[in-house]
């Protein structure tokens, strides 16, 4: 079966979340937006836990709430203030893990993604020894990915680098930028929303689709490895070209620049301002070749914006929240079931007979991927041409 997951969200507990967030409320949102399995988030965290517990055990590591399925994982920060992801096949894994590493933590109830006194490689070894899945969050984050601290994977996880069998790639980070590393290649990129707010347009706003034989932990681990036939068939997220500093440009007056202008400027702008460095650039100095090479198993990537974000943009609306956006996007959602299925598989003669004709030619265009930006730079958002 083809299932869409979102693997990085955050509970209550975590800093900047919304307090209303609960299980009830993710799962009726991940129904809407078209989200089959979510992560619990925050599985550490000895207040989420008991709301865990409540939940509706399915299999080994596996709840469910509604028609969402739940994984046990959570977010950590090691000594060297990289992020990383860990899911637990079942409660004892968990437990387990969680004895190892309060000697390692101040005080596990303070944050939901707690900081731990170990390295990326002790963290791991420690993961690996009690059977939970380690791997990267937010991989290019210019503060918390491990690009931002290391020069390559084996320098971060050192002997438990052979343990790593994913990567999160982080918003506005497609397969197509991360594949440009060559030691990214055999790993299986996740795309997820890190949400801290269970709106659908931030849940679900980057989501990976596996193949799996059942919404069980135990299949999702194995598609990280691609074993037994579970795998993941589908990356997709917001579009690099979106983000606020996708190209090298200045912070002033948005004016962009190549790198080695920008570097013979001494990353002075001719207005003055400073020339930030892009993400595009970054990435393309740490790589041993100017292209993506993909490997045979790296599935399509598709860029995305969140369905209410395309409606906002079509109806030149303020910003998504407004009460049209939101009629329009609810009443496209109580149409077709779900907005995941509306992005990828709704016939656009369709939706043209529910939705304003423009806003199926955007959701098309998001498709064909035919769609074309005036890249962001400077700390600007890039703007998107729907034509
Ligand atoms: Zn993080
Ligand atoms: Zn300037």
């Amino acid at each position: 079966m083809i299932i869409n997951a979102d693997l990085h969200i955050h509970s209550p507990y975590t800093k900047k979340t919304q307090d209303k967030i609960d299980f009830n409320q993710l799962s009726i949102n991940a129904e809407k937006k078209g989200l089959h399995l979510l992560s619990t988030g925050d599985c550490l965290h000895p207040q989420w836990i008991k709301h865990i517990n409540q939940l509706e055990a399915i299999d080994e590591g596996t709840f469910r709430c509604n028609n969402t399925y739940f994984v046990l994982s959570t977010e950590i920060q090691s000594s060297d203030h990289v992020h990383h992801l860990l899911f637990f096949p079942d409660l004892t894994s968990l437990y387990d893990f969680r004895q190892q590493i309060i000697p390692f933590c101040l005080d596990l109830t303070q944050c939901g993604r707690p900081s731990i006194n170990l390295s990326s490689e002790d963290l791991a070894i420690k993961a690996i020894n009690t059977s939970a899945f380690i791997g990267p969050s937010h991989i290019f984050d210019p503060f918390s990915g491990l690009y931002s601290q290391y020069k390559t994977l084996s320098d971060c996880y050192g002997s438990a680098s052979s343990h790593i069998f994913f990567a999160e790639l982080g918003l506005g980070i497609d397969s197509y930028h991360a594949d440009i590393l060559k030691e990214l290649h055999p790993l299986t990129f996740i795309t997820n929303s890190d949400t801290h707010n269970p709106h659908p347009i931030r849940l679900g706003r980057e989501f990976t689709q596996f193949q799996v034989k059942k919404i069980t932990c135990k299949n999702l681990l194995e598609a990280f490895q691609r074993k037994n036939n579970n795998k993941s068939v589908l990356n997709a997220g917001i579009p690099p070209e979106e983000g606020k500093y996708y190209q090298t440009g200045c912070i002033k007056c948005l004016r962009s620049y190549s790198l080695k202008d920008a570097k013979k400027r001494s990353y002075k702008c001719k207005c003055g301002g400073r020339i930030k460095k892009g993400m595009k650039e970054k990435i393309l100095e740490k790589a041993t070749t100017k292209q993506a090479h993909y490997p045979y198993h790296r599935p399509l990537y598709l860029s995305l914006l969140p369905l209410h974000e395309i409606i906002s943009k079509v109806l030149q609306e303020k910003n998504p929240f407004t009460e049209q956006v939101e009629n329009c996007w609810s009443n496209l959602v109580s149409t077709f079931g779900n907005e995941i299925h509306i992005m990828l598989e709704t016939p656009i003669e369709d939706i043209k007979k529910v939705a304003d004709p423009s806003i199926a030619d955007a959701i098309n265009i998001f498709r064909m991927a035919t769609f074309s930006y005036k890249e962001g730079r400077g700390g600007s958002y890039g703007k998107l041409y729907l034509k």
